[in-house]
């Protein structure tokens, strides 16, 4: 069984990193472990990998799972993968651009799919709002980012990384902050920090709101202000004065503060609120 390093695969077909595609490649064999077993693989799971890079974590992940379906957008990488996975007969490569992906397309009859990436950081937050909002029937999302962003993701009210993208993956997900990795397990070394996480899809989302398009646009406004009270930063929905008083009173929500002190509950609140008002308009 063929099992070179990272290191000896990119030596063997002379791979050149593109720094535009976000490629880091892990080479510490102990983090793609723990990436594995956070997972929680078992035979009956689909994997789809996101950027399978040289394949590395791609090789764990096949031992594992009942199937693999790794997509990659790098031309390059495409016939590496397909020579040294060759053994594999539980393989799916698609060569795309994950955000041209239709989720829905894939492993669509899978009851347990779970996604799990080393992804490139420059694409963390469209992956992650692509992947939840298109509603992909997925059990969890394992995935190794940039820290701050994963800090940003598990942030709760009242403090400086709660924003509009903790809101977003709370209302989906459980966060699970799992192990913060150094630069040095990765080649060519990043120039940030990274930390695994780990989204675990809930049966429904974490409040119920009477309209998710307008939660997500009263969140949004919130968080584009965030040094304005909601009162001021409410004001982009153009809802007359009075009937935007009446919204925070029904919620019993002081317009004076600001949104980053708001939890999922109160938001969810206050858009119901400004829903039931818009009715009477
Ligand atoms: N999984 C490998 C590992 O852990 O060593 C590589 C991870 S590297 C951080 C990110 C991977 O995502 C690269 O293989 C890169 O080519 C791929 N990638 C970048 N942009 C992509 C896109 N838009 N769609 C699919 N793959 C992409």
């Amino acid at each position: 069984m063929n099992n070179l390093s990272t290191e000896d695969i990119v030596r063997k077909y002379g791979f050149k990193f593109s720094k535009s595609l976000g490629q880091n490649f892990l080479i510490d064999t102990s983090v793609l472990q723990e990436i594995v077993d956070s997972a929680e693989i078992d035979k009956e799971d689909v994997i789809v990998e996101i950027g399978p890079g040289v394949g590395t974590l791609t090789r764990e992940l096949l031992k594992n799972a009942k199937l693999v379906i790794a997509i990659e957008v790098d031309r390059d990488l495409i016939p590496i993968l397909k020579r040294e996975l060759k053994e594999f007969t539980n393989f799916q490569l698609i060569h795309m651009d994950v955000l041209k992906m239709d989720f829905s397309s894939i492993a669509r009859d899978a009851d347990s799919v779970k996604v799990v990436a080393n992804l490139p950081y420059y694409l963390t937050t469209p992956i992650i709002i692509k992947l939840l909002n298109s509603h992909y029937n997925f059990k969890t999302f394992t995935i190794m980012i940039q820290q701050e962003v994963g800090e940003r993701i598990a942030a709760k009210p009242n403090c400086k990384e709660y924003g509009a993208l903790s809101v977003l993956v709370q209302y989906y997900c459980d966060v699970e902050l799992i192990k913060k990795v150094s630069p040095s397990s990765f080649i060519p070394r990043p120039k940030v920090n990274s930390i695994v996480i780990k989204l675990i899809k809930l049966h429904k989302p974490r409040v119920k709101v009477k309209d998710e398009k307008l939660f997500f646009k009263v969140v949004r406004c919130a968080f584009n202000m965030r040094r304005k009270t909601l009162w001021n930063a409410v004001k982009v929905l153009k809802i007359p004065k009075v009937y935007m008083e009446n919204a925070f009173n029904m919620a019993e929500i002081d317009p004076k503060r600001r949104g980053e002190t708001l939890s999922l509950e109160e938001f969810g609140k206050l858009s119901d609120c400004i829903y039931e008002i818009s009715l009477k308009l």
